[in-house]
């Protein structure tokens, strides 16, 4: 590598918008008297890959993408390659054994040693910087180099979790929960609105657990509170709330506060009790329900986004048969399904009553095309209703086509509104608009534009 030059490094980041957040911190962190931020990871001097880890398919995608960046660096597109977060947290020994395409490993806990780390991999050595120390926890004086549009932003607010769900190993290599300050938070949040931002997109392992561990209470409502104060911010959205910390106090802040959207994605994971105990969640069936009924009842246009795992060790009939049964009646806005992934270390990997991958798989897709029907009633439920569309761009065919999203779908994971503009009208990537609905497709909506907001 020509060394009088600075480096050009390129991010892949992999996974939840967690990962996305430590990514642009990664690159934040760089010495920029050294390195600059390439375009594209596909055509840099070092390829960084922040990897995911949390489910098999993840693991697979992981591996998928460390062997195309070994392939463009054997092309000599890439002079080299450096591989972060979950997946070598986890896998440490068995990567370095076996992808010796890589130049470096670096843990989660690890991300401040990069510039070292990169030093000695120009220098050509192989190293792997994995301590066993949980990760590491950004503060607002850390640059983040933005991987989001501008408008858009994500905070993470916390690292690690308390919580022992049986299928889960993320505690075992993210670690304990740590809160960052709330004063941090609120003075990350002023700087990414100044800087443009116009949604704040709350994450964290469980975000409702925030406050728990240093103050010993459930903070979350008042930072929603102090970030509902920020002018220019229009939008702050939650993700990952863990069903049994939604407190009353939480529930209204959603309801009550102008500017949090009325969103929340909350993963349940099943419904059926013998399920939920052995998962070891902390919830029963009555008390999911009377949480949804309460969350209906004080929040009527709430948008509930919910995960369910199929196929979990002892999921028979019954009890799968329970989880449609709770899908049609409380008829989510935003539904996600994994198939149950066997993860070593886990507590559920050891129990009987595996499902086999068949079963699994048939009964996704029974969930999923549940989900498709009960998706395409609620959107046509919306038909005459008018939202506010936060604009991400324009249709490549269509000219007088825009899309964007309403308070109901979060970035990435949520469909699109497409907004329909008479002549004119010209609209750019984080206006806000009033659009009413015209028609619907399953997961999408379209809508017809009234005025600019
Ligand atoms: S809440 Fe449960 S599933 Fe989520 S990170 Fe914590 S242990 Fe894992």
């Amino acid at each position: 590598m020509n060394q009088s030059k600075r480096v050009s490094v390129g991010m892949l980041s992999l996974g939840c918008p967690k990962t996305l957040v430590d990514s642009e911190v990664v690159l934040g962190m760089l010495d920029k008297t050294r390195y600059r931020v390439a375009k594209e990871v596909t055509n840099c001097d070092i390829a960084l890959l922040n990897t995911c880890s949390f489910i098999q398919e993840a693991k697979e995608e992981s591996i998928g993408h460390i062997l195309n960046l070994a392939e463009l660096k054997r092309e000599g597109r890439i002079k080299a390659l450096v591989v972060l977060g979950c997946l070598v947290q986890r896998y440490q020994k068995e990567l370095e054994k076996e992808l010796k395409e890589v130049d470096a490993f670096v843990g989660t806990g690890d991300y401040q040693a990069l510039n070292q780390v990169l030093g000695e991999v120009i220098e050509r050595k192989r190293i792997s910087q994995v301590g066993h120390a949980p990760g590491f926890l950004y503060t607002a004086q850390i640059e983040r180099v933005p991987l989001t549009p501008r408008y858009t932003r994500y905070i993470k607010i916390s690292e690690g979790c308390d919580h022992i769900c049986s299928f889960c190993t993320i505690p075992s290599f993210r670690g304990k929960h740590r809160s960052r300050g709330l004063e941090d938070v609120i003075q990350e949040a002023n700087r990414l609105v100044e800087e443009g931002a116009r949604e704040i997109v709350l994450t964290g392992q469980d975000t409702t657990y925030f406050g728990r561990d240093t103050e010993k209470k459930f903070l979350l409502p008042r930072l929603l509170k102090e970030l509902n104060r920020i002018k220019e911010l229009r939008w702050i959205r939650l993700l990952y709330a863990y069903p049994s910390c939604v407190t009353e106090e939480l529930m209204n802040a959603i309801g009550n506060l102008e500017k949090v959207c009325h969103y929340l994605d909350m993963p349940l994971q099943h419904i059926s009790d013998p399920i939920l105990q052995s998962m070891r969640r902390g919830m029963t069936k009555q008390s999911t329900y009377q949480l949804i009924e309460k969350l209906r009842a004080r929040i009527p246009d709430l948008a509930i986004r919910t995960t369910f795992i199929v196929g979990y060790p002892g999921e028979g009939d019954r009890e799968f048969s329970e989880l449609l049964e709770f899908m049609k009646i409380t008829q989510f806005e935003r539904l996600g399904m994994f198939t149950y992934s066997e993860e070593e270390g886990s507590q559920a990997a050891i129990l009987s009553g595996q499902v086999p991958e068949k079963v699994k798989e048939k009964r996704f897709d029974q969930g999923m095309k549940l989900q498709q029907e009960i998706s395409r009633e609620n959107n046509e439920r919306l038909i005459g209703k008018t939202f506010s569309v936060l604009i991400e761009g324009r249709d490549a065919k269509r000219n007088h086509i825009y899309y964007g999203r309403s308070y109901m779908d979060a970035p990435e994971v949520d469909g699109f509104v497409y907004v329909e503009t008479p002549q004119g009208i010209r609209l750019k990537a984080g206006d806000f608009v009033s659009a009413r609905v015209s028609a619907t497709q399953e997961y999408d909506l379209m809508a017809i534009y009234l005025k600019s907001e």
